[in-house]
């Protein structure tokens, strides 16, 4: 057993399905963090034995090559994933994010083209929300979808897309209505391939962490596609991106955990073997009682996360859960790291250290799926029964 008991309260099909992916992680992952880290590339040769491994498809029946064993399977394997590397569990849980509308909203043709090899990892999704004015604010969006005969014209820009520089598809927000009466009406989610005319990346962007992701900046000019393209019904994107953003918190809130555990496991080894004074750093209380301090924040944010999780899976609305859960793992990994780093002294600050690697990424988990203040908003609008937009 490692640092926390990952395997308590899990089912035999979690159980098996944990051990699978640890191995996977030790023998694919594990050997080539750095190399990829240093390259500033995601291992793409990994998507197609993700796939075999079912890491995608986890959320998605077995009639479109999922494994149907739910939401709280899936982050589990972000959360063994991100203990090796934030950057490649950024890319899987974007895949997966991809795919999600497709397969509650989309069509029978959308399904077949994108979420059977989607799932497979023979086609990489992107999610293309955000864009340069605008994040928080998703009803804010500015680019447009003007229909023209049965198809849909483009123009606008995205920005921070992560796997964009890869990516064979993106399911992107459009305005493709007026701003009246309300302006998250006039939203629609569409699928736009890589190499449709028009869609160019701008530039791929260099980030503080998460080394293994590839992120980027996209343009659209006159981009035309099918109306077919639109998921489910035009008009109602808005809706389908909130769903994508609270199964995202979920995943984001994995990933934060499977990274403070990573950094914890190292600090606890470290400060058994650091001597100062004759003994272990680890004998001083004000080491231990650190250890004891960043074990219980994870142990809590482990628990509210596969809570949350929990009441997904059984169908609960779960809403503010999943935003706590996001929010409360986002400032823990944050408060994991900084503390580990303090614990290996001044070696914790050199860059040949692990767990400064975690310390870069631990930064976005609180931006990255929705700010710590967007997270608070939506609970706080829940318990106060208020409505409204920000
Ligand atoms: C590495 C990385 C990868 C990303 N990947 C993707 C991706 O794949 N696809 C995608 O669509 N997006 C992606 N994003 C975008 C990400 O979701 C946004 O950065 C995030 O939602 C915040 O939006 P913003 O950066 O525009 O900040 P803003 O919305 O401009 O916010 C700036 C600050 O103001 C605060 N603020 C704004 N509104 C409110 C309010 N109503 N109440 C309180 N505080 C508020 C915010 O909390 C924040 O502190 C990525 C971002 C990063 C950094």
């Amino acid at each position: 057993m490692g640092i926390i008991d990952t395997e308590a309260l899990l089912n035999e099909e979690e159980k098996l399905l944990v051990r699978s992916i640890r191995e996977f992680v030790k023998k694919e992952i594990e050997p080539i963090v750095d190399e990829y880290e240093a390259k500033k590339k995601f291992p793409i040769h990994l998507m197609p034995k993700m796939g075999e491994l079912g890491i995608f498809g986890a959320m998605f029946p077995e009639e479109y090559g999922g494994t149907n064993y739910g939401v709280t399977a899936e982050m589990l394997i972000i959360e063994e994933i991100a203990r090796a590397a934030g950057g490649i569990a950024a890319t899987v849980l974007v895949q997966v994010l991809s795919l999600l509308p497709i397969f509650k909203y989309g069509s029978e043709k959308q399904k077949r083209e994108y979420l059977i090899p989607g799932i497979k990892g023979e086609k990489v999704g992107a999610v293309a929300v955000t864009e340069p004015n605008c994040g928080s604010d998703v009803a804010g969006i500015e680019t447009r979808a003007i229909f023209k005969g049965d198809k849909l014209v483009i123009n606008g820009s995205k920005m921070f897309i992560t796997n964009a520089p890869f990516a064979n598809f993106f399911t992107v927000a459009v305005r493709t209505g007026p701003p009246e009466p309300k302006r998250h009406l006039g939203i629609s989610y569409v699928i736009v391939d890589k190499d449709t005319p028009g869609l160019n990346i701008e530039r791929t962007l260099d980030k503080l962490g998460w080394h293994t992701s590839e992120t980027a900046e996209l343009s659209f000019s006159d981009v035309e596609i099918p109306k077919e393209n639109i998921i489910g019904k035009e008009g109602h994107g808005f809706y389908y991106i909130m769903d994508v953003f609270n199964h995202e918190h979920l995943f984001v809130g994995a990933q934060s955990v499977g990274m403070a555990r990573a950094c914890l496991e190292q600090a606890v080894e470290y400060s058994l073997t650091r001597k100062a004074w004759g003994k272990p750093i680890a004998e001083f209380q004000a080491v231990s009682h650190k250890i004891a301090d960043m074990w219980t924040q994870l142990l809590a944010a482990r628990t509210l996360l596969y809570y949350a999780g929990r009441l997904t899976d059984a169908g609960v609305d779960a809403v503010k859960e999943m935003a706590a859960a996001k929010y409360f793992a986002g400032e823990m990994v944050n408060k994991v790291c900084y503390d580990a780093i303090e614990i290996f002294g001044g070696l914790g600050y050199m860059m040949e250290c692990p767990v400064q690697r975690y310390y870069r990424d631990a930064r976005v988990q609180t931006i990255g799926g929705g700010t710590s203040e967007i997270q608070k908003n939506i609970i706080s609008r829940r318990l106060l029964k208020r409505k409204g937009e920000g």
